[in-house]
């Protein structure tokens, strides 16, 4: 999720062996995404019988995710709702250094149907959003430092696919990503 990274390299295909176009914009995503839907049912279903090289989706998306800036996008902390966990709750009290009732109080909501702790939004965005950057960045829960999920080494390519193709109308690392693995795996497309 968003931090204080800045990239502002261009795409380059000789230098990351991405052929797709890297896409950006969220407006285009979200579109093709949803244009794309039909496509990733039959992509997830051939790639069960089809077994695809063990860590491509995993190095498809570290090339993705260095090309990708995100603190010009941060749209992740705006589509999503964070769970928290009580002791990361404690880590950004000490973080804002606050007291703990009073970071409960302001920043932090109750999801009574799942007996979760969210973190609070406000106008549309996570409220530790300010113009796209993190205000409590070395602490953020672990949803957030993990956040798009393409390469953790814990998670099956299944499981993997399931919140890739959930997630592709949001982020562009996850979008690009996934195009670019069709492309690699020489996925017939549909447009
Ligand atoms: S949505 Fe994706 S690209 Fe955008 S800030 Fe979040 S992780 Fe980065
Ligand atoms: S804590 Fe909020 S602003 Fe920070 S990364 Fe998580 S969702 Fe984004």
């Amino acid at each position: 999720m968003t931090g204080k990274r800045r990239s502002k390299k261009p795409w380059r295909k000789a230098d990351s062996g991405v052929f797709w176009g890297l896409l950006t914009d969220l407006v285009q995503i979200r579109a093709l995404a949803a244009a794309h839907d039909a496509e990733n049912v039959a992509f997830r279903r051939h790639l069960s019988v089809h077994h695809p090289p063990p860590h491509l989706l995993h190095d498809i998306g570290a090339r993705v995710q260095r090309e990708i800036n995100c603190t010009a996008c941060a749209n992740c902390c705006r589509q999503t709702r964070v769970e928290v966990r009580p002791e990361e709750v404690e880590d950004i009290a000490s973080h804002l250094q606050s007291r703990l009732p009073d970071v409960l109080h302001e920043y932090i909501e109750d999801d009574p149907a799942e007996h979760k702790l969210l973190l609070r939004h406000a106008a549309g965005e996570c409220v530790f959003l300010d113009e796209n950057l993190c205000m409590i960045y070395e602490a953020r829960p672990r949803p957030c430092r993990e956040f798009p999920h393409l390469t953790l080494d814990h998670e099956s390519l299944g499981s993997r696919l399931s919140s890739v193709c959930r997630n592709a109308w949001l982020c562009p690392i996850v979008f690009n990503t996934l195009e670019q693995f069709k492309h690699e795996l020489g996925f017939p497309r549909s447009h």
